[in-house]
């Protein structure tokens, strides 16, 4: 079982700016340039299609437009599927134990949700469940893009490994092989999740 974020988002103080959009480059970094609620990675894709998440609606409740503390770097995906959806009365509480949200920078996000041992997101409670539904993170793209990143961390660490072993030896051979595996499987999972 495994976090459904690799690292768990966390908000730096920021100064108030004029606009919501301006606070993107330092949302980016705070949320380790991956979406708050799936973990998909930018660098994966356009990272203009990212958005920002206002994860109490903006919609609802326009006093938040511009606080920090309110935003969550998200894909294009999450964010279009969570869109304005509020269950609560108040920007406050974000859940009623059954139905609602939880901010990703909250430390129970990841008492509700879960990754297994394939990358799919699953639920620990009827939250998560609701959570899983509301903002598709059932797709098929969230799982590959898991893969996929775990693949290039794993290719990584072989090419690490490669410059230690001498030239010509049998053990170079083997682990080039593993390498372009690694790269084949990685290149399988990138395009799938990015059609
Ligand atoms: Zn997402």
């Amino acid at each position: 079982m495994f976090r459904v974020r690799e690292i768990a988002p966390k908000r730096s103080k920021v100064s108030t700016k004029s606009r919501y959009q301006e606070y993107r480059n330092e949302l980016r970094k705070d949320f380790n340039f991956s979406c708050g609620y799936c973990d998909d990675a930018d660098e994966f894709q356009d990272k203009s299609t990212f958005h920002i998440d206002h994860f109490a609606p903006k919609s609802k409740f326009p006093a938040l437009e511009l606080d920090y503390e309110n935003l969550v770097y998200s894909c294009r995906f999450c964010n279009v599927a969570k869109s304005n959806k509020w269950v609560m009365g108040d920007h406050l509480t974000s859940h009623d134990g059954e139905r609602g949200f939880i901010d990703p920078c909250k430390e129970d996000y990841d008492e509700h949700i879960y990754r297994d041992i394939k990358g799919m997101i699953l639920s620990k409670t009827t939250l998560g469940s609701y959570i899983i539904k509301e903002l598709n993170l059932g797709l098929m793209r969230h799982e590959y893009l898991w893969k996929a990143r775990k693949l290039r961390t794993q290719r990584l660490k072989l090419m690490e490994l490669l410059d230690k072993v001498p030239k010509g030896s049998n053990s170079r051979e083997e682990l080039l092989e593993a390498i372009v595996k690694l790269m084949v499987e990685y290149e399988k999972y990138f395009a799938w999740a990015c059609r």
